[in-house]
């Protein structure tokens, strides 16, 4: 048996502080104790709480450090982490002048995909992120590529093929036939290989046929266990276009529910201009969305409406969209969605800002039995937030009176530098001073 443990201001999350007030739901510890055990949570409390079970171990006392669960990134494109950061278009243009060529480049050159794939994840790591739910490219070579550095790095991730036959670059398209084909083999290779998960992939409704969308239902109904994962209500032209194609459909939701793609195991990328309707079929099914801020910005898509979300009951997490969204931190995320919030007449608090970037978005891709908040049992994915890591941060937190002040500072303030350590199934797997 192995038994580490660590001394530090600590924070994790029972429950949605958005949505219940009850005694328990945020952990917040000033001086606290996390004992890991073998990989897993062991226990949790204050250092007098833990004196039996760390007597004959050393605690690591990092007194300007904040502990808490890894991040989760609930929507992201590995393949596009080559093409971040590319000027001056809006959605559909930047698809086509920007994350396409990206991924073509991808399905061309296997080594490059695999050099991605592992890039990719470091930078994750590097970010504090420890489990992630993926876009790869519509070959499966490209999901191999990134399951198998996945499971090198011991990561909880989920990914998959996209499917997509229509409206796309010759390169990139399958067919409803080779999608459903191919789909099905790498969900029988990876699904619970590891920590690893597969999420059906259909790009979104513009990309796919009917009877692709019918096919990807066919598979979430043949194994249970996977996601689905999409795009929704992104950009007002792709609405305009997913209800032209599909006129039978009452609304761009509709069109993914006759597929028998709306269930409680479906994520949703972005959710930008969703109606009072979709919003209630979406909390009936028991359907996440992934609330991508940076990425709303920066395509000019549009503000999130996270108050009605909220309201509605939605599961959400955040996600980076990362090569549109602008940064693989989950502080830069969660900086942008309180300034959408803020444009929408909402105040993201602190906790509702780190539990959605870590329980929350493990909720969304129903890996919380797993991950996402320091229960006993779980698996001791955590980070070391170095609370001194830039000057201004630094002197801004000695102004913070209180443990809410000092996660907004952290929030607003963050980025990777301050990630110090990030631990993987009790396994140190990034160390900034290494
Ligand atoms: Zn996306």
């Amino acid at each position: 048996m192995s038994r580490i443990a660590f001394r530090s201001k600590i924070l994790h999350f029972n429950d949605d502080p958005a949505h219940t007030g009850a005694p328990g739901t945020i952990m917040a510890y000033d001086d606290g104790v996390l004992v890991v055990e073998d990989g897993r949570i062991a226990a949790l409390g204050t250092p007098e709480e833990m004196a039996d079970l760390t007597r004959h171990i050393k605690v690591q006392h990092v007194p300007d450090a904040l502990i808490m669960p890894g991040f989760v990134d609930a929507h992201v494109h590995f393949p596009q982490v080559d093409m971040i950061a590319s000027y001056g278009k809006h959605l559909l243009d930047w698809l086509d002048h920007y994350a396409f060529p990206a991924e073509i480049g991808l399905t061309r050159f296997p080594a490059r995909a695999r050099d991605t794939a592992a890039f990719f994840l470091d930078e994750l790591l590097r970010n504090g992120t420890t489990s992630a739910l993926v876009f790869a490219t519509s070959h499966a070579h490209t999901v191999d590529a990134l399951f198998n550095e996945a499971l090198k790095r011991n990561l909880r991730l989920i990914s998959g093929k996209v499917m997509m036959d229509v409206h796309a670059p010759d390169d990139l398209l399958d067919t409803a036939a080779s999608s459903y084909a191919h789909s099905k083999a790498l969900i029988k290779k990876w699904h619970g290989k590891g920590r690893l998960g597969y999420a059906v992939t259909p790009r979104f409704a513009l990309t796919s046929t009917e009877e692709q969308l019918e096919l990807a239902g066919r598979l979430l109904h043949e194994f249970p266990g996977v996601l689905l994962h999409t795009h929704l209500c992104e950009n007002t032209d792709e609405i305009a276009r997913a209800t032209e194609l599909f006129p039978k459909a009452c609304d761009y939701l509709d069109v993914y529910k006759c597929a028998g793609l709306l269930t409680n195991r479906s994520v949703f990328a972005h959710g930008v201009h969703l109606s009072e309707d979709e919003r209630t079929a979406l909390a009936s099914a028991k359907a996440a969305l992934a609330h991508c801020p940076t990425s709303n910005l920066f395509l000019g898509s549009g503000l999130f409406d996270l108050a009605a979300t909220q309201e509605a009951g939605i599961t959400l997490g955040l996600g980076s969209d990362v090569g549109a969204g602008t940064s693989l931190s989950p502080f830069a995320t969660m900086s942008e969605a309180y300034k959408v919030a803020q444009l929408r007449g909402h105040s993201l608090s602190p906790y509702d800002a780190f539990y959605l970037a870590t329980l929350g978005g493990a909720r969304a891709l129903h890996i919380d039995r797993h991950v996402g908040n320091f229960i006993p049992g779980n698996e001791a994915d955590f980070v070391v937030l170095d609370l001194a890591a830039t000057p201004l941060l630094k002197r801004r937190l000695g102004h913070a009176n209180t443990f809410e002040q000092m996660l907004f500072a952290l929030m607003i303030l963050a980025d990777d530098r301050v990630v110090r350590q990030t631990w993987v199934a009790g396994k140190l797997a990034h160390d900034r001073d290494a």
